[in-house]
């Protein structure tokens, strides 16, 4: 239900939703918190900002038609992320004094007294997070969370509960997202972890509970014995509620359903029965960075394992009933691997029997200045594909592949905020 009111001059339309709330001043500059009143994003003068919890804000833009068709993107600087978020406070702040005052005119007003209520509630966090706050806020997340390296872009809202720390192979050259070592939380450490981002999240915790992400790179590489505890954790904490959701953030919908990356060398060694157990515990999709089907360029990118391997991980995760996301890598190993990656991917990938429950992500690679891929291709002399080279990749593959109700979607890793 949108809320719509006048103050002066001011149009304000307020959409308080269970998890967010929106506020559209004169139309064009729209402010979103969620429930807790941190900042989640600003869209202004066709510029969208998005501020993770960690404290960064990524801006997005479409440039005017006739520039460039390339959707642009930066990170603010900690001074505009200042500024930005010192701008929405007041804002918040002028509209809860605002609210109360014999100026301020309803155009459609909340339907209940309970609605004004939440609304100011939410508004006075709001008003409270200026920079400082949410500066204190991100050291905060900075304890209770690992650097969250990507997720996939359907689990940009999910839960995200961390199992392990870095990745256990950390090998793969185009790849910079894990720098620490490779642990698995124990379970007393682990439930430790998911009651300190309850207490962190509070009511945040609505906007993301769409579902729980198991991070971190490679989760459901840890053993079985060592994983089913950890899953039966987030399934005593975490089902759902019987208490209504609230502002506090108590109460859960995610019904407990659980996602997770693995690579697929090492998925090759649970069994079908191994991912029953875990579907029994709420394993629902696994994501798997496949990346290409030839082995060539695995072996070029120092990939662990082979296409053969993704064949039998996928088999064994969908015969258990689990859905899959698989990742591959437009552009991958460049114009010297262009023809064998298609190819070989397109094969592979008819192999999976992918369904309408499964997803299938094309993923442009991004050269990592810190990972050692641009430098390896740079010494063999791998060019580049260009971005029609690579569009024309997409279209290869997507061709190539048997009609299986599998959804196809684009994942630009540069977008991803948590
Ligand atoms: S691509 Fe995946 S398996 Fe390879 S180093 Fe990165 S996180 Fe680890």
């Amino acid at each position: 239900m949108i809320f719509q009111g006048r103050w002066h001059a001011t149009s304000y339309a307020l959409s308080l939703k269970d998890s967010s709330l929106s506020v559209a001043i004169n139309g064009d500059y729209i402010l979103v918190c969620d429930l807790a009143g941190r900042l989640y994003s600003v869209y202004q003068a066709g510029r969208h900002q998005r501020r993770s919890l960690s404290g960064q804000v990524l801006q997005k833009w479409t440039p005017p038609v006739g520039t460039t068709t390339e959707r642009q993107r930066r990170w603010f600087t900690q001074a505009e992320v200042d500024l930005l978020l010192d701008e929405a406070a007041r804002h918040f702040r002028q509209l809860h004094a605002a609210l109360p005052t014999p100026a301020w005119e309803w155009v459609t007003p909340p339907d209940r007294a309970s609605a004004l209520d939440e609304l100011l509630h939410v508004i006075e966090r709001a008003g409270r997070f200026d920079s400082g706050r949410a500066r204190a806020d991100a050291a905060r997340f900075a304890k209770v969370y690992s650097p969250i390296g990507i997720l996939p872009p359907d689990q940009y809202l999910a839960l995200v509960l961390q199992a392990t720390t870095g990745c256990s192979f950390n090998t793969c050259t185009f790849c910079d997202l894990y720098h620490q070592p490779f642990r698995v939380k124990t379970p007393a450490e682990f439930r430790r972890h998911l009651h300190e981002v309850r207490e962190y999240l509070g009511a945040s915790i609505l906007l993301r509970q769409r579902s729980i992400f198991l991070g971190a790179a490679n989760a459901l590489a840890i053993p079985l014995p060592r994983l089913l505890p950890l899953l039966e954790i987030i399934q005593e904490e975490l089902r759902p509620s019987p208490q209504p959701l609230s502002l506090e953030g108590r109460g859960t919908r995610s019904g407990g359903e659980v996602y997770a990356f693995l690579d697929a060398f090492t998925g090759t060694r649970k069994s079908v029965e191994n991912y029953r157990a875990l579907a029994e515990r709420g394993l629902r999709r696994v994501y798997i960075g496949l990346e290409s089907g030839h082995d060539p360029l695995l072996e070029f990118v120092r990939k662990p394992g082979h296409a053969r391997d993704a064949i039998e991980t996928v088999q064994a995760i969908k015969a258990a009933g689990i859905n899959i996301g698989l990742i591959v890598l437009i552009g991958l190993g460049g114009e010297r691997f262009a023809a064998g990656h298609a190819a070989d991917t397109i094969a592979v990938l008819n192999q999976l029997h992918l369904d309408t429950g499964d997803l299938l992500y094309f993923s442009d690679l991004v050269e990592e200045p810190g990972a050692p891929y641009p430098v390896l291709a740079a010494q063999l002399g791998i060019r580049a594909l260009t971005a029609p080279e690579r569009a024309a990749q997409r279209n290869t593959l997507r061709s190539g592949l048997r009609p299986s109700g599998v959804k196809i979607s684009n994942y630009d890793v540069r977008e991803f905020v948590y």
